[in-house]
């Protein structure tokens, strides 16, 4: 499943050829994704401007200028292709394959300059709602999730206060969309892995009783900034050439230092342990036994 990383890469692809332009038509070619679109989908949508492209947790938005909020969510399997005067990008790259089969094409955005954004779904777990935008904050998908981890107001006193409680472990609070927004399985073990930390450390050690945050805090939030930073930085580069997207092979999983790599030496200066893969709450964990306390 697509990440922050990839998703804000998605954001930005879609970015520089929807904003400003004006939704023309619009294909639906089926009635529904993980839910149905909604009855009037593309009536809303048609002769409409799209104001900015947006992001929220794992979730896209395309401000209208109606005042309603195009939501749009990748599932599992979900991308976008861009294609504009001959030329075809898919914006972002992903750490799974991605279909090009046109039988999973089940939206198409029709804009005023001439470029189509399509959307391809093979497992349909993906998702469009319109929102109004006054409406979206306390939206049902929206309301619940946590602070965005790259934004001002996420540091070490709001990542400890919401651990400070909790008996699970520090993994699966990361992966807790309520405590902070957008890290999954990939990154999560990227993250325990530059702070040093236990995936297997329980979530409230990184608080003091009264929920002030600790060192591990700190390491914590530095860490979750610093991968999500340099992973977005990675698929920006990217972008420049679309010649290399090739949708195949993920960008950043050159540079993990965990995730994939069991059996591998751990890559931390000086750390002589080997990368070992343990399952929790039904997902991967890889990390490195020797350096992570
Ligand atoms: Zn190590």
């Amino acid at each position: 499943m697509p990440e922050l990383p990839e998703v804000e890469t998605v954001r930005r692809g879609l970015a520089c050829v929807m904003e400003g332009a004006c939704i023309v038509r619009v294909e639906a070619r089926r009635p529904d994704l993980r839910q149905p679109l909604p009855p009037d989908f593309a009536r809303r949508l048609e002769g409409q401007t799209i104001t900015g492209v947006g992001r929220r947790a794992k979730y896209l938005t395309a401000d209208l200028a109606s005042g309603d909020v195009l939501l749009m969510h990748l599932g599992m399997s979900g991308s976008f292709r861009v294609s504009h005067k001959n030329v075809k990008t898919r914006p972002g790259e992903f750490h799974h394959a991605r279909s090009a089969a046109e039988a999973h094409d089940h939206v198409v955005f029709h804009l005023s300059s001439g470029a189509t954004v399509t959307f391809n779904d093979p497992r349909r777990f993906g998702l469009m709602l319109i929102v109004p935008r006054r409406d979206l904050a306390s939206h049902p998908l929206m309301r619940e999730v946590g602070p965005e981890p790259l934004g001002n107001a996420f540091d070490a006193n709001l990542l400890a206060g919401a651990c400070a409680n909790k008996k699970t472990s520090l993994k699966a609070a990361l992966l807790d969309q309520t405590v902070v927004a957008g890290v999954g399985n990939i990154y999560a073990c990227e993250v325990l892995h530059r702070s040093r930390l236990s995936p297997k450390r329980r979530a409230s050690t990184i608080a003091t009783r009264s929920g002030a945050p600790n060192a591990r805090a700190l390491a914590l939030v530095d860490a979750i900034k610093a991968v999500l930073s340099d992973a977005i930085k990675a698929g920006g580069s990217s972008l420049r050439d679309h010649r290399q997207t090739n949708g195949e092979l993920g960008y950043f999983q050159h540079c993990f230092r965990v995730y994939d790599r069991e059996g591998e030496p751990c890559v931390t200066p000086r750390c002589r342990g080997t990368v070992k893969r343990i399952v929790q709450n039904g997902r991967s964990t890889f990390f490195c036994p020797v350096c992570q306390k």
